[in-house]
């Protein structure tokens, strides 16, 4: 049996290399190039590919794969719209994805985010750096006099309840499926407005769907309380950019940190080389902000979840390869 895994970066290759002697039975090739037309030949051979990349799967490649044989294709991250489902179904190309590598380093990422803003760490940062060490006008907020408002208690979600109780503030919730254990204990509001409404702190889990596209808008940003923060390490498109822009400016968002953004493809991962040559005017003005904090989309990014993205996804692959099946099959 022979698995090719694409776009092997250096931090998955040890982790990659120990799954290799973990499993003897199977010959495991690497390639640091993605999967596209011009590396799909590398898959000759191969019984199935593991892959990882925003790069579109498009048909051309799909249909090359299956004139190869290659009939399994294991995804190391969530997301599956960047492939051309007709093209896969037509090749009868099965594909798994990881739906949750480690849920508490996102949690965890945006609890120490959370606390930055709230501590003014990153203004403290910047004075510090000019020789400035006074305390005045910088003073800090609580987390544990606030109400913190989680949009969605998927697995992310729940994670960040924990934290967020762990530090003593009081939790509601909002998502469209309760969950029993969290219902049990009554966090859950009705409504998006009326966790806007009651929270100081909005944390954003919820996944990228077709309704969920700019939900914090204009007329959610005044739903909310005055001096709100937002934290939003789910997806770039839940915001609207240009209306957090203007509620920052008015002053009715205290706070912002964002893992994500909604134009961050082929900018986040990459070294410009100085701030002036980041190719994008409207994220350079969330940057420059000292109540902003943007990161690029590394809340995922521990040890812990790329072992598992590398070690999920070539156990699925092998499953697939071995009996057809898969628990991390994927409904294109
Ligand atoms: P999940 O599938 O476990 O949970 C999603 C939850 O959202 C579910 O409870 C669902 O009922 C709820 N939901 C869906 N639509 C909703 C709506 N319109 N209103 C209210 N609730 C709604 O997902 P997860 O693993 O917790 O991931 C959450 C988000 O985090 C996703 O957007 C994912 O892409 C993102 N994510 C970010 C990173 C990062 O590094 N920043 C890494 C992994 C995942």
């Amino acid at each position: 049996m022979k698995i090719i895994a694409y776009g092997i970066r250096d931090d998955e290759k040890p982790y990659l290399d120990k799954w290799s002697e973990e499993n003897p039975d199977v010959e495991v090739a690497s390639t640091g190039e993605l999967l596209d037309e011009s590396t799909v030949d590398q898959a000759k051979g191969a019984d199935g590919v593991v892959v990882y990349q925003q790069k579109p799967y498009t048909a051309a490649v799909l249909d090359k794969l299956g004139s190869y044989g290659v009939k399994f294709m294991s995804l190391r991250n969530v997301g599956v719209d960047n492939i051309d489902a007709d093209a896969a179904k037509r090749n009868g190309i099965q594909v798994t994805n990881v739906p949750a590598y480690s849920p508490e380093a996102i949690a965890e990422f945006t609890a120490t985010e959370l606390m930055r803003l709230l501590r003014r760490t990153n203004t403290f940062d910047r004075k510090i750096a000019h020789g400035d060490l006074r305390w005045a006008p910088d003073i800090a907020e609580e987390l544990n006099q606030m109400t913190v408002g989680v949009f969605a208690t998927g697995r992310i979600g729940r994670a960040a309840i924990r934290i967020y109780k762990g530090f003593g503030a009081k939790v509601i919730a909002y998502d469209i499926f309760h969950n029993p254990e969290l219902e049990k204990e009554g966090i859950y509001v009705d409504s998006p407005e009326e966790l806007y409404a009651k929270s100081d702190v909005l944390s954003i889990h919820a996944p990228a769907t077709k309704e969920n596209e700019h939900m914090l808008n204009d007329d959610a940003f005044s739903k909310m309380k005055d001096g709100v923060y937002i934290l939003n390490p789910a997806r770039g498109i839940l915001v609207d950019t240009d209306a957090l822009i203007r509620a920052l400016d008015s002053g009715k968002v205290a706070g912002a940190a964002l893992d994500v953004y909604e134009d961050e493809v082929g900018i986040f991962n990459t070294d410009f080389g100085s701030f002036d040559k980041i190719p994008d005017e409207r994220l350079k003005n969330l940057i420059k902000r000292e109540n902003v904090l943007v990161s690029p989309h590394i809340a995922f990014y521990t040890k812990r979840a790329v072992r598992n993205m590398v070690y999920f996804a070539m156990d699925a692959n092998k499953s697939l390869i071995n009996t057809g099946k898969s628990d991390k099959l994927v409904k294109l």
